[in-house]
């Protein structure tokens, strides 16, 4: 990192994530053949407390219902989607979708971070095979702009920093580029993830994001535009001011953190952009109510839990909210999500 490179905690931050993926995955609560090749070392990495274990396997398998549901509502429409993911990082949601149950469903899915990050990541998939054949042939795989993005039919990496304008930062997914139309068809049901990524931002930076997106699709375009956050929020408490003076003595710095004082607030990060709907869980909510008895059983004998009371203090720390934006021609279907 260069000497006053504020960004590069925020960077790091991905290496967290992909170590609590990976950690999930090796005592079985996830299955994710390919989280390990995007961690150096993989083998040699500890294994998170079974605290973080737990929450990285509800949040995961919330977002992936959400995600799903999201892909059966286009083929019921006979479309296919596009997913953009934002600040993405190691993530490995495309290459399950991919080669999962509802691969025919995916038009595009296309990944955005800053370029340090996109470029490892290119580096990784051109590097391993499981990970590029899943892509298509080799010369179906292109890298650009000096190797931090990358281009195949399928799937795409971007470099941007998604607080500057995205007008400009992110022209290729609307604009066309010479004879080359954008890489969003404005006529697909449209899926935005934010997972663990608007914290980094000033809530102005992510309104202009979610109200950049909200007008290509839903005002000029009569599309179906979904996005999912997922983020803590609520930390004005006792237990809140801790995680936050946790994560702040790493120097991340956290401009994304306040805003939102309890779950039914968090909703209005989209109704006040013109969503037309929005919710919001929290994950103990969705842990007691939402995954399965049988799974919730296997998960369980797991292992050994010693911070059962603190499981709920840290799970009602953090919430899932969606929010759409459907015209009334697309009918009532969309509304059910
Ligand atoms: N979404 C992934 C996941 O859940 O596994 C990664 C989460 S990680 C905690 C946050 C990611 O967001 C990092 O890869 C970071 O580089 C990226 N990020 C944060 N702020 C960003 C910005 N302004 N522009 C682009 N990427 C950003």
């Amino acid at each position: 990192p260069q000497p006053h490179d504020t960004d590069a905690p925020i960077r790091l931050t991905d290496n967290d994530a992909a170590l609590a993926k990976l950690s999930a995955v090796r005592q079985n609560y996830l299955s994710d053949p390919y989280i390990k090749y995007f961690v150096p070392r993989a083998t040699f990495q500890p294994v998170r407390p079974p605290l973080i274990n737990i929450g990285t396997f509800v949040r995961t398998v919330a977002i992936d219902d959400l995600v799903n549901q999201w892909l059966d509502l286009s083929s019921a429409e006979g479309k296919k989607c596009q997913i953009v993911s934002l600040g993405a990082g190691s993530d490995t949601r495309f290459w399950q979708l991919a080669t999962g149950l509802r691969k025919d469903c995916l038009s595009k899915y296309i990944e955005v971070d800053f370029p340090e990050n996109t470029m490892k990541k290119a580096m990784a998939i051109k590097k391993n095979k499981d990970l590029s054949t899943v892509l298509g042939a080799p010369a179906d795989i292109k890298l650009g702009h000096g190797g931090t993005s990358l281009f195949s039919p399928l799937y795409y990496l971007l470099p941007a920093d998604l607080r500057q304008n995205p007008t400009l930062s992110l022209s290729s997914l609307i604009t066309r580029n010479g004879d080359a139309p954008p890489l969003l068809d404005a006529s697909l049901p449209t899926l935005l993830i934010f997972e663990c990524v608007l914290v980094y931002m000033s809530p102005q930076e992510s309104n202009t994001l979610l109200r950049w997106f909200h007008t290509y699709f839903a005002s000029q375009n009569d599309g179906r535009l979904g996005a999912i956050v997922y983020e803590m929020f609520g930390l004005g408490d006792s237990f809140g001011r801790v995680m936050v003076s946790n994560l702040r003595t790493r120097n991340v710095s956290l401009p994304g953190a306040d805003p939102y004082p309890n779950v039914e607030s968090l909703p209005s990060r989209f109704l006040n952009l013109d969503y037309t709907s929005a919710h919001a869980l929290t994950l103990k909510d969705i842990r007691r109510d939402y995954i399965g008895a049988d799974e919730l059983d296997r998960i369980s004998k797991l292992e050994m839990l010693d911070e059962v009371e603190e499981l709920d203090l840290v799970l009602e720390h953090y919430a899932i909210t969606w929010g759409l934006t459907v015209s009334g021609k697309h009918g009532a279907a969309w509304n059910e999500w």
